[in-house]
């Protein structure tokens, strides 16, 4: 007979059908759907979806928790598993509390403001947008006084929702170091001439970028039997389960840097998923949802790893020979353009020096919006204000203001700071790699990239969502999280390409 644990775990994984089937339903939206079929995909992931959500806040899920929950049953568990069964019932209750009726109104708004978004953004047009985000935020706050427990609609447990043990007071000290030695660094930087970027916008055959884009991915240690790499709109990545871990990317003919940088960012998150350990399968320690912890393997990769110089040199044979066009690139100078810092005003198109900027201002933005001190009226000339104090730039327009990003048109508030904490954490991560595995410049110009991959995969990945990320931190590093080692990563890294 199956003990109680087994069949928790069986039902759980009945349920975990349905949610592997929105997955690929989704995927396969992205990446394959033509355009009149996406009403009936739509269809599908709305039934199977509801179906998972039932099954999930029924008494069944209840009885079996409970059943497992009893100290006879828990007792006889490891430690992992008893973090999983407690995971269970703190999502249980979580979602029990939100009212069906509630649950609808709030999806079909969603959907509805992202609609709106996207047009307004086109248009540029902030006035049809606002009544919606107005909404969204108490929306916002009525979904978590719900999960949470009344009164605690608030930013905090938002923070907490995305990045497990993260609130304002942790990040306001954070962010409020960083700024405080960011800011004379950029105006440092930008003060500095730029060199010449004209042999990185010629044209490359988007085949070969294709190529390389998969090169680059088993070069990062990126397992191909486990995982697949396909074309979208934005480049994401997503997951059945740790053997079937799926990427994608986007290729620009004149931006061949933009496909390789965004391939590695998303080959980390691949990697970080694909080597979580097996025994956590059906069990919510298997879901990697502590987003500040995966941002920081996608960054390690893209940023710490990518951008340096030994990186590449490795990777210049093949560069060559799939692009001989290039010959006339050398390693130092492809090396100083994928470390150009600018300011500028999209998120997304940043470095990674001002992109802190762009993180802190949606945080500081979205902290005042939730503590009433920030109207949505003002909110353009707040976002412009700041922009000026950090950047030394002013949107022109909302469109590439307010409404750049599609995080809160989704009501995803509390979201980016996410991006922020996890080069945070890379600056420790990276710190702690030195004092393990010797010189980074030394084991990336030799080649051995996969021993830093490695060192990620038991350090880190293996544990899934078993430690939360302080815990990962105090855990993998042995101290607090602090933002002194990305701030020396930073000023070493800049001071030398810049000669400042
Ligand atoms: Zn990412």
């Amino acid at each position: 007979m199956a003990s109680k644990f087994e069949e928790l775990i069986n039902y759980r994984r009945e349920i975990g059908n349905f949610d592997k089937a929105c997955t690929l339903i989704n995927w396969d939206m992205e990446t394959a759907t033509p355009k009149m079929g996406t009403d009936t995909m739509v269809e599908m992931m709305g039934a199977l979806s509801t179906k998972a959500f039932e099954m999930r806040t029924s008494e069944k899920m209840e009885q079996l928790i409970d059943a497992v929950l009893e100290p006879s049953e828990f007792e006889q568990l490891d430690q992992y598993m008893q973090k999983a069964v407690k995971e269970m019932k703190k999502n249980f209750e979580e979602n029990k509390r939100i009212p069906v009726e509630f649950h609808t109104e709030y999806t079909m708004h969603m959907a509805k403001a992202q609609e709106v978004w996207r047009t307004a953004k086109r248009e540029n047009n902030y006035e049809a947008f606002k009544p919606y985000l107005e909404k969204n935020i108490s929306y916002t706050k009525q979904l978590y006084a719900y999960i949470k427990g009344e009164g605690k609609g608030n930013y905090d447990s938002m923070l907490d929702d995305y990045e497990r043990g993260m609130d304002m007071a942790t990040i306001d000290k954070l962010f409020d170091e960083l700024k405080e030695e960011l800011i004379p660094l950029v105006k440092a930087i930008v003060s500095k001439p730029q060199p010449d970027r004209s042999k990185f916008t010629r044209s490359l055959d988007v085949n070969k970028q294709k190529e390389f884009s998969r090169y680059l991915l088993e070069y990062i240690g990126f397992d191909f039997d486990r995982g697949v790499m396909a074309e979208s709109e934005h480049p994401f990545t997503t997951n059945i389960d740790r053997n079937d871990v799926r990427l994608t990317n986007h290729y620009y003919e004149n931006d061949f840097l933009n496909a390789a940088f965004s391939i590695i960012h998303e080959g980390g998150h691949g990697i970080y998923e694909q080597n979580v350990h097996g025994r956590f399968e059906h069990t919510p320690l298997s879901e990697c949802s502590y987003m500040g912890l995966h941002e920081s393997q996608s960054r390690m990769f893209e940023n710490v790893l990518g951008r340096n110089i030994n990186f590449w040199k490795p990777v210049m044979p093949k560069f060559y020979e799939l692009f001989p066009e290039m010959s006339d690139v050398t390693v130092e100078e492809l090396y100083r353009e994928v470390n150009r810092v600018q300011n500028g005003l999209v998120r997304i198109d940043s470095d990674e020096v001002t992109y802190c900027f762009h993180i802190i201002l949606r945080y500081e933005l979205e902290r005042e919006m939730f503590n009433g001190n920030v109207s949505v009226d003002d909110l353009p000339k707040h976002w412009a204000d700041k922009m000026e104090e950090y950047l030394g730039i002013r949107p022109e327009t909302d469109a590439e203001g307010v409404m750049q990003d599609t995080h809160w048109s989704g009501g995803m508030f509390g979201y980016f700071p996410s991006y922020l904490l996890g080069s945070i954490y890379d600056g420790m991560f990276l710190e702690k790699i030195e004092e393990e595995l010797g010189n980074v410049d030394t084991i990336l110009a030799e080649g051995r990239i996969k021993d830093i991959t490695k060192w990620l995969n038991e350090k880190i990945h293996t544990y899934g969502r078993y430690r939360e990320p302080k815990e990962v931190i105090q855990a993998v590093c042995g101290k607090e999280l602090s933002v002194k080692p990305l701030i020396k990563y930073f000023k070493e890294k800049y001071t030398d390409i810049y000669g400042l």
